[in-house]
């Protein structure tokens, strides 16, 4: 309990899904939880319901491809709370789009949101971290792209894996400032996003999972507080999934 007492936590995507698990958990830690979306009306209520809760937590809009934007975002929330410990950097979208039929704006969004998104908010904080010679960063990656594909999501794991190629680097980059850098690579997660897959595609999931059940914001969120916390502070550049075990069968016998 209290892992995040006195911290500064920015969440992106936390109006909804993961990201709003992930601010729930923090607050619940005692985080200062800075709620960021581009959905202005949700992520209102996500702060609403944390203050509620008797959690610290206040929405920050951006649009995480926007560089501008995301660096507004970065000094509202150092104006407000004096630092920035942590960042979650999580948003992203997973619309499905087959190669035949893939436009180059769809590619260009998905990547836009998912890698560019995740650089602009990574390269926002380091100043306010520099300074604190300290700070964590956790990346949502997925098990989609650096570890399995699916028809539909080229351009989604593309920019998923890419996110892993990015954090090894910046690893090296911020280990000198005392800034770990690490990645939560998610199965398939119960949220308002991964319901747009509909019912058909959810089925054959729980059916794929050996823990026998999609996961829940907070699975992620648990992971994310470990990697986010003191205890892990000798951890750089390193990727956990948690997906049930989904990613272990070899075959579908495996699971019977
Ligand atoms: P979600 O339910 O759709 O929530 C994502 C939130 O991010 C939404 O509120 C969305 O706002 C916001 N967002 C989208 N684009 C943004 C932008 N440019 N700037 C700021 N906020 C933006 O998604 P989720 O399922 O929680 O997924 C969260 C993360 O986990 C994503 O990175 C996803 O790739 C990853 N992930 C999810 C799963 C899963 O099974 N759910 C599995 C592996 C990885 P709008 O709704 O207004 O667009």
């Amino acid at each position: 309990m209290n892992r995040m007492e006195n911290k500064v936590v920015i969440v992106t995507g936390a109006a909804k899904g993961i990201g709003r698990g992930i601010a729930q958990v923090f607050a619940e830690e005692g985080g200062r939880v800075a709620v960021v979306d581009l959905d202005e009306q949700a992520g209102q209520a996500t702060a609403e319901a944390i203050q509620a809760a008797g959690g610290q937590a206040a929405f920050f809009p951006a649009d995480q491809t926007r560089w501008e934007q995301v660096e507004r975002m970065a000094r509202a929330v150092a104006d407000q709370w004096g630092r920035i410990d942590v960042l979650i950097a999580n948003a992203g979208i997973f619309p499905s789009a087959r190669i035949d039929d893939m436009s180059e704006a769809d590619w260009d969004r998905v990547l836009n949101v998912n890698l560019k998104g995740m650089f602009f908010c990574v390269k926002a904080v380091l100043p306010y971290m520099r300074r604190q010679s300290a700070g964590r960063i956790v990346i949502t990656s997925s098990i989609t792209g650096p570890i399995t594909g699916y028809p539909g999501w080229a351009h989604y794991g593309a920019s998923k894996a890419g996110m892993l190629g990015f954090m090894r680097s910046a690893a090296l980059e911020l280990a000198k400032d005392n800034i770990t850098i690490n990645a939560v690579q998610p199965g398939n997660i119960m949220t308002e996003g991964l319901e747009g897959t509909g019912e058909e595609y959810l089925e054959v999931m729980r059916k794929s999972i050996p823990l026998g059940r999609l996961g829940d914001p907070k699975d992620i969120a648990y992971a994310m507080l470990f990697l986010a916390s003191d205890e892990a502070s000798y951890i750089t550049g390193q990727t956990l999934v948690v997906d049930g075990g989904q990613i272990l069968p070899e075959s579908i016998q495996a699971l019977e």
